[in-house]
């Protein structure tokens, strides 16, 4: 089992009640860190890291409004690419949440918004549906997503890239889109073969220059602001990964990995902010 799965299959044990259900990171040191857009709800600050099993130090956290991207070369698209390239991301997951005010908001309710704020019509841009990248389906917005990112010239072609989808409620996950099962089904294209379905993404790294009406102007949270305890990772040649020391001791071969358990205060670290867990049949599985 793989990375994700394994988190997704944790994730359902956990939900079903199961205790024990955790994710023995040790297995995976070589997909981790992941790279994770979400939404910028903030009912998710809560939620994440935690309802995926992983600890901070491993999770680089990307977040703009709708988890939208807008092109292979967009804002989020190169903060995605340097979170790979310089912060050693292994693995992309791009989340949407169930609830999404972004999918639920017209044209007329966004200029009505703006209005109120102060913000007339005429100083928005023509096409707003365009611009801000509305929706109507989070699970179509995420599917579009992991389709534009899969294949932007600026992602690495074994990086897999998966979509799923979290319960703002529960925090249950579900799948989307196997970024694991859509490598092995279509074998990497090198940048040399692209093909025209590229052509664009390349025309847009050629003549890209300053702003571009389209594209989203979201600020993203900085890459690897949770990660400081891994230290800078350019020129440091750190390519593994190492286990938290707070997952304890390897379990037996065929003994259920421990599930996970907050970590130890570390000295000059800020403390852990209080956690909110939204129900009780997740509190094993969430941090
Ligand atoms: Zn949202």
């Amino acid at each position: 089992m793989r990375l994700f799965e394994a988190i997704i299959d944790a994730n359902q044990r956990a939900l079903a009640g199961d205790a024990e259900a955790g994710l023995h990171l040790a297995e995976f040191a070589d997909a981790l860190p992941v790279a994770v857009l979400t939404c910028i709800d903030a009912r998710l600050n809560a939620l994440f890291p935690g309802v995926l099993g992983l600890p901070k130090e491993q999770f680089i956290w990307l977040r703009n409004a709708g988890n939208i991207i807008t092109g292979p070369v967009s804002s989020t698209m190169r903060s995605l690419a340097l979170a790979c390239a310089v912060k050693n991301g292994r693995e992309i997951a791009i989340i949407g949440h169930t609830d999404c005010l972004v999918a639920k908001s017209s044209i007329m309710k966004l200029t009505e918004a703006f209005r109120a704020l102060g913000v007339e019509r005429a100083a928005l841009p023509e096409n707003l549906l365009d611009f801000f990248g509305l929706f109507a389906s989070e699970r179509q917005n995420v599917i579009k997503a992991v389709e534009i990112t899969r294949g932007s010239p600026l992602i690495g072609p074994r990086i897999p890239v998966h979509g799923l989808m979290v319960d703002i409620a529960t925090g249950q996950l579900e799948w989307v889109v196997n970024g694991y099962q859509v490598l092995e089904q279509a074998p990497a294209r090198r940048p040399d073969s692209l093909g025209k379905d590229n052509g664009e993404a390349i025309g847009a790294l050629s003549g890209m220059a300053g702003f571009q009406l389209g594209e989203m102007k979201f600020p993203t949270s900085k890459i690897g602001e949770y990660g400081a305890g891994t230290g800078d990772l350019i020129g440091e040649g750190i390519p593994r990964v190492e286990v938290p020391p707070r997952l304890g001791p390897t379990p037996a071969a065929g003994a259920a990995p421990a599930a996970i358990r907050p970590p130890p205060p570390v000295p000059g670290r800020l403390p852990l902010p209080p956690r909110i867990r939204p129900t009780p049949n997740v509190r094993k599985w969430k941090l």
